[in-house]
């Protein structure tokens, strides 16, 4: 039985999802005390519940501490299936990270799955269905196996609501080398309101264009009629040669719409000015599948917790060796061997 602290470095929902996910991978059970001690409302949440039985349903696993708010649990997996599994977050939590704990060991199971996931996809703090379709899915994809993601309704903080369908062909994981970004195909900025004055829209995409100088074909607003809201995401994607990265930000009651173009191109200008293929997020996310394939290396920004959260509770489960190099100032190489 693994034990791990919650609390280590992040102390966030991420040290669970990744125990959880490489538990059922690995078959190894686990306790784990301090949940999220390093966030403001720690234990349990809606959204984390949702992942714990996630992964006890997929795992047909024992567990105790699965309540609300619970800070301490325990997870021993007996066996993992493949099918149809339907989970809902039931508020407004990230249905993306719900996705992200079962996601690997449905790669590692005997077929094909498919899944209804219901609650946030555009949820500050996780990876929105965007980033998901395009730039996590179509990386893991290059590794064998395919996983294909259909969104069905967006969901937003605090009203929830979104919908989306996957479909997972297993494979066995390959190593994945990503150093190079290689030239900038596309570059666009995107403007989502639900339930909001559409000027909001407007006024991202033009203090977002400004920093970064998008043309007007490089630019759109939409009004997600869909969507139950109020809601508003600005997103700008890159798409190069190697990779496409999907950069993100949201509005928010007494937040200015320019704040929010402006800190969106902060992001990117970040990204392009290293001339790394993996940005921030993708960066610890990437690291859990190069371990799963026990191999692989890219090029990043300077890591941030998440990322050297996510190197620790994988020492939990497997026996990889993660190298971190700093190459130049905010640029790092990461190389995984077994
Ligand atoms: P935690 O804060 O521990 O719940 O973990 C949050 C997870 O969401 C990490 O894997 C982050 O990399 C990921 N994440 C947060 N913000 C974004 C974003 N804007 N795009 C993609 N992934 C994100």
């Amino acid at each position: 039985m693994v034990r791990i602290d919650g609390s280590q470095g992040e102390g966030g929902g991420q040290v669970l999802r990744t125990a959880l996910a490489l538990s059922l991978v690995t078959g190894t059970p686990f306790e784990m005390v301090n949940v999220r001690a390093g966030r403001a409302k720690p234990g349990l949440l809606r959204q984390h519940l949702t992942a714990l039985k996630a992964a006890e349903t997929v795992g047909a696993a024992d567990v105790t501490g699965a309540e609300l708010g619970s800070k301490q649990l325990s997870f021993h997996p007996r066996a993992l299936s493949a099918g149809n599994y339907h989970f809902a977050v039931g508020t407004a939590g990230s249905a993306t990270l719900v996705l992200q704990t079962v996601l690997p060991a449905l790669l590692h199971a005997e077929g094909p799955s498919t899944l209804m996931l219901e609650g946030g996809t555009h949820n500050p703090a996780a990876p929105p269905f965007d980033f998901l379709e395009k730039t996590y899915l179509p990386l893991l994809n290059r590794m064998g196996p395919r996983v294909d993601v259909k969104l069905e309704r967006p969901g937003f903080y605090p009203a929830g609501g979104g919908k989306f369908r996957v479909d997972v062909q297993p494979a066995k994981l390959q190593p994945l080398h990503l150093m190079e970004r290689g030239r900038v195909l596309r570059r666009e900025a995107v403007a989502q309101v639900a339930a909001i004055p559409f000027d909001v829209a407007r006024r991202e995409l033009v203090a977002v264009s400004a920093v970064l100088g998008l043309r007007p074909d490089q630019q759109r607003g939409e009004d997600l009629k869909r969507a139950f809201g109020p809601g508003n995401v600005l997103r700008v994607e890159v798409e190069s040669e190697h990779v496409t990265e999907v950069f993100t930000g949201f509005g928010e009651r007494g937040k200015r719409a320019e704040a929010v173009g402006e800190e969106v191109a902060g992001k990117v200008k970040r990204y392009l000015d290293a001339n790394v293929p993996v940005g921030e997020h993708l960066c610890d996310q990437l690291l859990l599948l190069l371990a799963l394939a026990k191999g692989g290396s890219f090029r990043t920004l300077a890591l941030d917790g998440h990322a050297l959260t996510q190197r620790e509770t994988m020492a939990h489960f497997l026996d990889v060796k993660v190298d971190v190099r700093e190459v130049e100032r905010d640029v790092a190489e990461v190389t995984v061997r077994a």
